[in-house]
């Protein structure tokens, strides 16, 4: 190297990333495949990146326009190496991007880790992996070396994975003409990483799929054979498409690895023409209430990743994973841009109408399925009963809740509505943080000898849709903690329940009693037919707030505690 290059600097890994390979160092893991799949989808992203830069600055390209990674092996070096042609990194880019946590969902993982949960941890690396530094899991040294496209210098980054890296100029000759190869000396058990059969079935299990064609160079020298052609999936016919290939794809672009619940793919054509195909995961994975969570659909134009932000699914469908490739966004304008279009609006629109028309599709005729995805990400899709009142009557009929309905089980709201008594005008429901303590309420006393179904609703969200104004088929939600429950007009189921309140003077001394030795503590009290067995119970008033939002709203410090 010239003379006046730095020298080899010695760094420390932040320390989240310190504890991170620690815990992939010191433990066995099932599924350490992944780490192969990681890097390669390391390497494509560094293409696609290419590809976009490269439309506006052409020349990036050079004389080697065709994206491409190469797996090579050397038995007798014991290194696997993984190289592309993409946008390689310059020094501080390195530093960045391999000495600190920016994945958020390797970020939620260290959180995790931090809260005690380290033995769930490690099988947890295996269910999700977890980036660039899963190839620790296999290397006892790990070697960056990378040219960023159009640069002339080049960089070696180099760990062992205990604590510090180091980062020097490489000699130009090592370094691939542009982009990054990962080197990995493997450690003495991940040797089988050495057979070429290994290799080529790891890839085809995880990494058949990703948009750029992978080949292997099965010792040094020999020349590269093709093991993935690079064809986009999505854009094959979606008859053409198998199971097995859509489980793949899915698990290399949502980086998850559970099977998807239901697949979307369909080619539209017409105004816009654009190819979709989404997924929508079995698993909850865990960032799904991170608040800074993105949606992770990629936008495509024509083949051509832009990038995987721009919102094209709505919030309360964040956890819905793929693609959207669009032929009609103009490919030179900014992602800024992109985001304001009129096309992607149409686009965002026609998309978020067909995954909720899928899902009805799938509860109809799949319910199991369906019952599983709602046990996922059922809270996340009642955040849509508020945020998109557009779509409400759809959300609703898509929402599933528990009830003191004698059926076990999930419930729709429409089997809620089969199921009314005579005279009932209303949909009953009490929120609460556990399904049994709701279930042991005085409050459904007066509700259960008449047989009328009461929803039990525990999630956070519930509280904030259900005050919205929410109603289905012409009926209003109403809680049973808060104002008057008028249940007069519906029969008891049997007449020892018969609560009906008799006017009598003894009940009117009680209530003035109770009246002036409560004072300002109660707003009001009153005689009630919604008890049976206890005797008194605390109501909301009518217009004030639910009882749960109360409670979560104190507990997040916006109100005084309720007085008890
Ligand atoms: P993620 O891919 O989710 O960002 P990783 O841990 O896999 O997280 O990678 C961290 C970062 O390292 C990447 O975002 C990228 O900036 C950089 N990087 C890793 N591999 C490559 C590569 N082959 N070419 C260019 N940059 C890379
Ligand atoms: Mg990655």
């Amino acid at each position: 190297s010239s003379a006046d290059a730095p020298p080899t600097e010695n760094r420390a890994f932040e320390a989240d990333v310190a504890r991170l390979l620690q815990l992939m160092v010191h433990s066995v893991y099932s599924e350490r495949d992944v780490f192969l799949r990681e890097l390669i989808s390391n390497a494509a992203d560094a293409c696609e990146k290419l590809r976009y830069e490269a439309i506006a600055s052409p020349g990036l390209l050079g004389d080697d326009p065709k994206a491409r990674i190469t797996i090579a092996i050397d038995a007798e070096a014991k290194a696997l190496s993984v190289e592309d042609n993409g946008i390689g990194m310059g020094r501080d880019e390195m530093v960045e991007a391999l000495g600190t946590i920016a994945r958020s969902g390797t970020r939620a993982f260290v959180e995790r880790l931090q809260g005690g949960e380290a033995n769930a941890g490690a099988q947890l690396i295996g269910q999700f992996g977890i980036g660039f530094y899963s190839a620790f899991m296999v290397a006892e040294r790990v070697e960056v070396i990378s040219r960023r496209a159009g640069a002339v210098e080049t960089w070696r980054w180099s760990s062992d994975g205990k604590g510090t890296f180091s980062i020097a100029p490489a000699e130009p000759v090592e370094a691939p003409a542009r982009g990054t190869r990962v080197v990995l000396h493997l450690m003495e058990d991940a040797k089988s990483y050495l057979e070429r059969h290994t290799v080529e079935r790891v890839v085809r299990e995880q990494s058949g799929h990703v948009p750029v064609p992978i080949a292997i160079v099965e010792k040094p020298g020999a020349e590269p054979a093709e093991i993935a052609d690079g064809a986009a999936l999505w854009a094959k016919p979606r008859t053409e498409v198998t199971a097995e290939e859509h489980k793949d794809f899915y698990r290399s672009v949502a980086g998850q690895f559970d099977e998807p619940a239901l697949t979307v793919h369909y080619r539209a054509e017409g105004r816009h023409e654009y190819t979709v195909l989404l997924y929508v995961p079995s698993t909850r994975p865990f960032d799904l209430f991170e608040p800074d969570r993105k949606g992770r659909i990629k936008l495509y134009v024509k083949r051509v990743f832009i990038s995987d932000d721009v919102e094209i699914l709505p919030r309360y469908l964040r956890f819905v994973r793929g693609l959207v490739d669009s032929a009609d966004i103009p490919l030179n304008v900014s992602r800024e841009m992109i985001q304001e279009s009129p096309v992607l609006g149409a686009i965002r629109n026609a998309v978020c109408g067909r995954v909720l028309s899928e899902l009805e599709k799938l509860a109809e005729k799949e319910p199991k399925t369906y019952t599983k995805i709602w046990d996922a990400f059922g809270a996340v899709l009642k955040e849509g009963l508020y945020e998109d009142f557009g779509r409400r009557d759809t959300l609703m009929g898509l929402a599933r809740f528990h009830s003191t309905s004698d059926s076990k089980g999930w419930r729709s709201l429409k089997d809620y509505v089969g199921a009314l008594k005579p005279n009932q005008t209303a949909i009953y429901y009490i929120t609460g943080d556990d399904q049994a303590r709701l279930e042991a309420s005085p409050h459904l006393e007066g509700f259960r000898a008449r047989g009328i179904e009461v929803l039990l609703l525990t999630d956070q969200v519930d509280s904030f849709w259900v005050t919205a104004g929410a109603a289905f088929d012409g009926k209003p939600f109403k809680s049973i903690t808060r104002g008057a429950a008028d249940l007069s007009l519906i029969p008891v189921l049997d007449a020892k329940d018969d609560t009906k309140p008799e006017a009598s003077p003894a009940i009117d001394a009680f209530v003035a009693f109770m009246k002036t030795t409560l004072g300002d503590a109660v707003a009001d009290v009153k005689v009630s037919d919604r008890l049976t067995d206890s005797a008194v119970c605390l109501v909301a008033s009518a217009s004030g707030l639910d009882r749960q939002l109360e409670r979560m709203l104190a507990s997040a410090g916006r109100l005084p505690t309720a007085s008890k």
